[in-house]
């Protein structure tokens, strides 16, 4: 039998385990965390809907069978010579290596972004913006400054839009529980391109657009930012705009470890793969959800947590296969539509070939929910472990 690593618990390392362990084949598993997070749930956590901690959920409740190695650890580099994932704590030699790191913020050397900015990124960094949040809030009565309570997220695409629709649910709370005039706040997005949404279609772009307006939100659209310092963002209008909270949400690149491994990157850091999901450069690594570049149809598949998923799988299935000398799969997407939630119960985007919007597709939305706790971890994952996540949806339990 070979021995096998995985680097990462997120969407995609976490389904290859499953993969692993339903057929009974030892592996590692390394993460910087004792928990998976649901990454693209991190807009409830940040925007006031249940705990923090409730988007997390411990490998250890996902991974139950003996012959699994679950190490906290960070995978620092790949030592393709000697075939060993480096940690800072040690090392782990592999046969194959599924690099399953996930992706980092891009700030386009933005000047000022990284360290002005909040961002989006893990459960740790969406406490600390409902933390920021709160603070601003709870102070403003003995200050008064109006652009304390202004929020300005920085990109449109779908972390920002759903991140938006969640503080326009939850702001007019806050605000209600602290005493607060509820005109007293401002919820500002800034896009460079001319719509929001690029996943989405234009007239699923303009319904959303129209839903978060209706709610109070100011978009700009065709507008860039240029800098950010402490509380102010400079646009390419020449306009500053002065917030409380600024977060950007303006794209992401994969973990640095691939390039630094000498692999074959595109220019958001992402290792070409075949069809079989293994490096271009290294048939013993097989990568993929945000670390992998596949281009199909001309243009690279999208880093979500869709894709994800579906290549940890095959990537899983593939290493299996080669270590019963079997013939590995090429990866077929199955695109099964993006929805966009916009609050609680709301929504808008495609699922399957239909166009949704409203409760329908918030109820869509919440479907995909309930459909991935059942993944990880069955009926056990989805009515007890991780419960609470249901609380506010159609499909409480
Ligand atoms: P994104 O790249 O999709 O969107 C970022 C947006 O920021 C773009 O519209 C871009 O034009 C804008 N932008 C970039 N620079 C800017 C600047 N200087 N000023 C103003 N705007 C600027 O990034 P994301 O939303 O973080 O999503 C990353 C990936 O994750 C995407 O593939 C997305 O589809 C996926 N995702 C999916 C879901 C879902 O399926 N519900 C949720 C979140 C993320």
């Amino acid at each position: 039998m070979g021995r096998i690593v995985i680097a990462g618990a997120g969407y995609g390392g976490v389904m290859a385990g499953k993969k692993f362990e339903n057929s009974h084949t030892p592996f590692v598993m390394i993460n910087k965390h004792s928990y998976h997070q649901f990454i693209t749930w991190l807009h409830e956590a940040a925007g006031g809907r249940n705990h923090v901690d409730d988007y997390k959920v411990e490998l250890t409740d996902i991974f139950t069978r003996h012959g699994t190695m679950i190490v906290k650890d960070e995978v620092t580099g790949i030592d393709r010579q000697e075939n060993k994932l480096l940690t800072i704590r040690g090392s782990y030699p592999y046969d194959y290596a599924l690099i399953a790191l996930g992706s980092a913020p891009e700030f386009f050397g933005i000047p000022g972004l990284s360290e002005y900015s909040m961002q989006l990124r893990s459960l740790e960094t969406a406490r600390q913006i409902r933390t920021r949040i709160e603070r601003e809030f709870a102070r403003f009565k003995d200050h008064k400054e109006k652009s304390k309570l202004r929020i300005v997220v920085g990109g449109a695409g779908l972390t920002g839009i759903e991140f938006v629709g969640e503080l326009l649910e939850w702001l007019p709370k806050l605000c209600a529980k602290l005493d607060i005039s509820s005109s007293s706040f401002e919820v500002i997005t800034i896009e460079a391109t001319d719509s929001i949404l690029p996943a989405l279609m234009p007239s699923l772009q303009k319904t959303a657009r129209d839903i978060l307006e209706q709610k109070g939100a100011k978009i700009m659209t065709s507008t860039k930012i240029e800098r950010v310092e402490e509380g102010r963002v400079y646009l390419g209008s020449g306009e500053v705009i002065e917030a409380g909270t600024i977060v950007w949400t303006g794209g992401v690149r994969a973990n640095t470890v691939l390039s630094q491994a000498g692999l074959t990157c595109d220019r958001r850091g992402r290792a070409q793969v075949n069809d079989y999901l293994q490096s271009i450069d290294d048939e013993r690594l097989f990568i993929i959800g945000d670390c992998a570049s596949l281009i199909q149809s001309g243009k690279p598949l999208p880093p979500t947590a869709q894709m994800a998923t579906q290549m940890g799988q095959l990537a899983a299935k593939n290493i299996l296969a080669l270590l019963t000398n079997e013939s590995m799969q090429k990866f077929h997407p199955k695109m099964l539509g993006t929805l966009a939630s916009l609050g609680s119960g709301q929504g808008v985007g495609t699922f399957g070939r239909f166009k949704t919007s409203g409760t329908t597709a918030g109820l869509a939305k919440d479907l995909t929910k309930v459909k991935y706790l059942y993944q990880l971890g069955g009926l056990r994952m989805v009515t007890h472990i991780r419960k609470p996540l249901l609380k506010q949806t159609a499909w409480q339990v």
